[in-house]
């Protein structure tokens, strides 16, 4: 999200004048988009604003945008005075009026819109992604889960019109993009606010537009997920078989502690549900904190079972992370940091030996991926599957090779726990594709891993 942020915030200046350049040094205006979902995230933004000091001699201006933005407000001019801009996300759409201020030698703020009904829509997106076009769907959220940060950074849930939604999904596919990645902190509590349409409605209406041939999305909250997301999945080739679902925990204690309002019984019926598909194998990853204040021994090894229940393709790991404004940052009972530290390394061997072996299912298969980019020093292409798997391949003497962006058929010959290997299959095999989808004309992709933060 902060990535696409950063995308719209370049297409927005640009539209004023501005020359997007590829370096700080080449700059007059430096935006830096910041992050302060975890600790470490926030330390490295003053870390690196130290770093650009030395730039003002040059005459540069600063400006900082996003969550640390937002959270630390007017205290970035006392700790970094070459700054000159500092605005949170909600009020982007006034960044014109403030860059003009900057340009006369004022300081401008952003920091009181949280509360706005407007979304972040502009005329002109500096798309920096080859492969795949990033659409915002809902911005903020009211959740307010006991450690996160983001309702107070980025305000409360708003959706777009999913009319505003589907006009910039065909001016993508006009542009020649094949694939869209729906945006949101939960794309599952997007209503639109004129036609009602619900989260499966506004999914299934992108996958119909022409040209497109992959659709993502991120992400959902258990809570909303509803069986009508799935429903469209199965029926619709160009949606993606797979599907992000942050569980957080398995101790249904911990989840309630959380304020995620689901149970580890509810979150596992979703997966029924989404296992149940007619037509589809859909791959699941999910979000995991371990340590959050108050959890035991016992509760940290319900999470470990959940793992070995649900068999995810791809675990995004965290050790809590105490956060300022969130109700855990008051709870009893904090866990220790080396205690964290274990249980992270104790959750990730464990989900590693589950990616092992459900990678390894896919070998022999004939799956289509799409072609992200080329490595010429290790003679191979880099593939995506529908599922989100990284799949690298070979071309065979006498094939040639396929472009950026071609959807090819790719037959499995190994497998790691992150990634797969394989060789460019004949296009006759396109027709038989043993991966999870009905013989549609293309297939999408997914990256899923185990990854640690922190
Ligand atoms: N809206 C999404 C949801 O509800 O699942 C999550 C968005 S959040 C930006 C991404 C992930 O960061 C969360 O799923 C959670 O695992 C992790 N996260 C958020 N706050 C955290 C904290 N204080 N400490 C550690 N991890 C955190
Ligand atoms: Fe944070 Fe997601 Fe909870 Fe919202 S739903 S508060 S973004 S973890």
């Amino acid at each position: 999200m902060n990535f696409h942020d950063s995308e719209k915030v370049a297409g927005s200046l640009v539209s004023q004048g501005y020359r997007q350049v590829q370096s700080a040094e080449d700059a007059d205006l430096i935006f830096y988009n910041t992050c302060s979902i975890r600790d470490k995230a926030e330390q490295k933004v003053f870390h690196r604003l130290a770093e650009f000091k030395r730039l003002q001699k040059l005459g540069k201006k600063f400006a900082v945008i996003g969550c640390v933005a937002q959270q630390e407000g007017e205290r970035i001019f006392e700790r970094a005075p070459h700054v000159s801009l500092v605005a949170g996300s909600s009020s982007y759409r006034n960044l014109p009026q403030m860059l003009v201020q900057i340009e006369h030698g004022e300081r401008a703020t952003g920091l009181d819109d949280r509360n706005t009904e407007e979304t972040f829509e502009t005329e002109f997106t500096a798309r920096t992604n080859p492969h795949r076009g990033y659409v915002t769907i809902i911005e903020g959220c009211d959740k307010f889960c006991a450690y996160c940060v983001v309702p107070y950074t980025r305000g409360r849930e708003r959706s777009r019109t999913s009319e505003s939604v589907l006009e910039e999904a065909r001016r993508i596919a006009d542009s020649g993009l094949t694939e869209i990645q729906l945006l949101g902190q939960n794309v599952n509590s997007y209503l639109d606010p004129i036609g009602r349409k619900s989260f499966a409605e506004l999914l299934a209406a992108v996958g119909e537009v022409s040209g497109i041939r992959r659709v993502r999305f991120t992400t959902s909250h258990p809570r909303h997920f509803s069986r009508g997301i799935v429903e469209a999945i199965d029926a619709l080739p160009t949606l993606c078989d797979h599907v992000h679902l942050p569980v957080q925990s398995g101790s249904s204690r911990v989840l309630s502690a959380m304020a995620r309002e689901y149970t580890r019984e509810m979150y596992l019926e979703r997966i029924e549900w989404i296992r149940a598909a007619k037509h589809r194998t859909i791959s699941l990853t999910t979000d995991i904190i371990v340590g959050f204040p108050g959890e035991s021994e016992a509760e940290f090894e319900q999470t470990l079972t959940l793992l070995d229940e649900v068999q995810y393709d791809g675990v995004f790991s965290f050790k809590y992370s105490p956060r300022p404004n969130t109700p855990a940052i008051a709870m009893q009972n904090a866990i220790p940091e080396e205690e964290k530290t274990a249980r992270l390394a104790t959750l990730n061997e464990r989900q590693r030996e589950i990616q092992r072996a459900n990678y390894a299912r896919h070998v022999g298969e004939v799956m289509e991926a799409m072609v992200e980019g080329h490595q010429p020093a290790r003679g191979q292409i880099t593939g995506r599957t529908s599922q989100n798997k990284t799949l690298n391949f070979t071309v065979p003497e006498g094939m040639s090779a396929p472009g950026v962006g071609a959807y090819v058929p790719v037959r499995v010959l190994r497998s790691y726990p992150n990634s797969l290997v394989g060789e460019l299959a004949d296009a006759a095999e396109n027709g038989n594709l043993s991966a999870t989808r009905p013989a549609p004309e293309h297939q999408p992709r997914s990256e899923p891993v185990t990854h640690s933060a922190l």
